[in-house]
């Protein structure tokens, strides 16, 4: 098949979160089940063009925007197999992804670049992955030469629906038809996507099921029950070449499931690099996060005092929200050597803490399928996560299911229930021994690779073609 991704952000050039770590390696893994790949993101200009060997010259097209036009080019690299072409336009690439008051706009443009280019080849499915891209998906239903491809829509995170004036779609060349959804003078491109998407999923089966009621269906519940029929959950898988504690060049040592004291190795690495005391007997926790309330920031800092007290030490790497940043600048200032705090996004200090961290935290609100935990198992990394969405489907507690657990959760949105489920995990820890090896080992030895998820893909994508053709 013939398969076109449009998102906004694609690891390695542009991230923010998981959005760009499933961009960034799910169509790898459809190329290498024999399928023709090409992946659109915009040029933003944070995006180091030298390093990718990104052209400089390109193609160009006049592109339809409002009554007037905008130019865009259309630089394009092949790196495993896989085609990513830049949208280069000087309306759309900014130093950030997002954050700007326009960002609908620029968005817009962005789906009708890629919609512009599609026409003289169509593909046999076009992927749109959340807000950003979601207006491709009406226009490449309105498009009288891409009458044959499929619509596929993914939902990577429902609260960030790019509700705009309704004026942007005539910028995108849309009907300003409105949906129940939709206030007066508005527009949605998220619900409109869903509305018009051939099939429409989400990144884990839970999330699929938990969308469906008002208290994560974000006020779209009513819109996705009616998409019930053509509704997928598909759990995400993780680059598990780049997130390797066998082959990653950015930690201190090598490890495996097999042969556990390289992962000793970066754990005094990693305390020493943060400022942390260099304690072997002391429980690592790793956060690595956007600072957001969907994160549970707010369960984080209330019980992150607790595990100080009971002798734990905490890594965070987090950007986002000045005033949850503020909240951990004041915990952090209060105990130095064991608290270590790093606001900004650093890839490979990720990874670090990944490989040198005993436990990882996760006690999200929401969490539609989350990538922290799927990394930190395959680093022998035990995850202490909330039982809700994706962080359900993949982690087991180990004292509820003994023979299979990977990690703990717990159920209540509450900083008692949080607190239980990390003295819990901080026992096992203390404990050590065979036992622990033994859950590290179980932990690594998980397949999160893509090789299944890319095949339910396919299927995906099928049963979009085979209605596109009902149609
Ligand atoms: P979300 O997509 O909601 O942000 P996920 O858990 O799905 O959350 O994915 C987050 C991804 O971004 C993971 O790969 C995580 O390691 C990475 N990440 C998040 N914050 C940072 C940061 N400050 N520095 C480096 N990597 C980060």
């Amino acid at each position: 098949m013939r398969i076109i991704f449009a998102a906004a952000e694609v690891a390695p050039y542009a991230k923010v979160g998981g959005l760009a770590d499933v961009a960034g390696s799910l169509p790898q893994a459809l190329a290498g089940l024999g399928h023709e790949v090409t992946v659109y993101l915009p040029a933003h200009r944070i995006i180091d063009a030298a390093k990718f060997a990104i052209p400089e010259k390109a193609e160009t097209r006049s592109i339809p925007y409002g009554a007037s036009t905008a130019r865009a080019g259309y630089p394009a690299i092949l790196r495993d197999g896989v085609r990513t072409i830049f949208v280069r336009s000087a309306r759309i690439g900014r130093d950030k992804v997002y954050g700007y008051p326009d960002d609908a706009k620029r968005y817009a443009l962005f789906c009708r670049a890629v919609l512009a280019d599609l026409v003289d080849r169509p593909p046999d499915v076009v992927h749109a992955h959340d807000w950003h891209a979601a207006l491709l998906v009406p226009m490449v239903d309105r498009a009288k030469q891409l009458r044959g491809s499929g619509t596929a829509f993914t939902i990577h995170n429902l609260a960030y629906q790019g509700r705009t004036s309704a004026s942007v779609l005539r910028l995108a060349g849309l009907p300003r038809s409105r949906l129940p959804v939709e206030a007066r003078d508005e527009c949605n491109p998220m619900a409109r996507a869903i509305a018009s998407a051939d099939i429409v999923s989400t990144v884990s089966e839970r999330y699929a099921e938990e969308i469906l009621t008002p208290e994560f269906g974000e006020g779209l519940e009513g819109l996705l029950a009616q998409r019930r029929a053509d509704l997928w959950g598909i759990t995400n898988g993780i680059d598990t070449k780049v997130f390797d504690p066998a082959h990653d060049p950015q930690i201190a040592a090598s490890y495996d499931a097999d042969d556990q004291t390289g992962k000793d190795v970066c754990k005094a690495a990693l305390q020493k690099e943060t400022g942390l005391q260099v304690d072997a007997l002391a429980p690592l926790f790793g956060v690595i996060g956007r600072l957001v309330e969907q994160k549970g920031v707010d369960l984080l800092t209330a019980v992150a005092p607790k595990v100080l007290a009971a002798g734990g030490q905490l890594v965070v790497l987090g950007t986002g929200d000045p005033a949850y940043e503020a909240k951990w600048r004041g915990l952090a200032g209060k105990q130095k050597g064991r608290l270590a705090l790093t606001l900004g996004f650093d890839a490979a200090l990720a990874q670090r803490i990944y490989a040198g961290a005993d436990l990882f935290l996760m006690p999200s609100r929401f969490e539609p399928c989350g990538l922290g935990q799927l990394i930190s198992l395959r680093y022998g990394t035990i995850p202490v996560v909330r039982a809700v969405g994706g962080l359900a489907d993949t982690v087991r507690d180990l004292d509820t299911d003994p023979r299979r657990g990977n990690g703990f959760s717990f159920a209540t949105y509450d900083p008692a229930a949080f607190a239980d489920a990390v003295e819990r995990a901080t026992r096992r820890f203390h404990l050590g021994g065979h036992q622990w090896t033994q859950l590290r080992a179980r932990a690594m030895r998980e397949d999160h690779s893509w090789t299944s998820s890319a095949m339910r893909y396919v299927d995906l994508y099928r049963a979009a073609s085979k209605a596109r053709r009902a149609a």
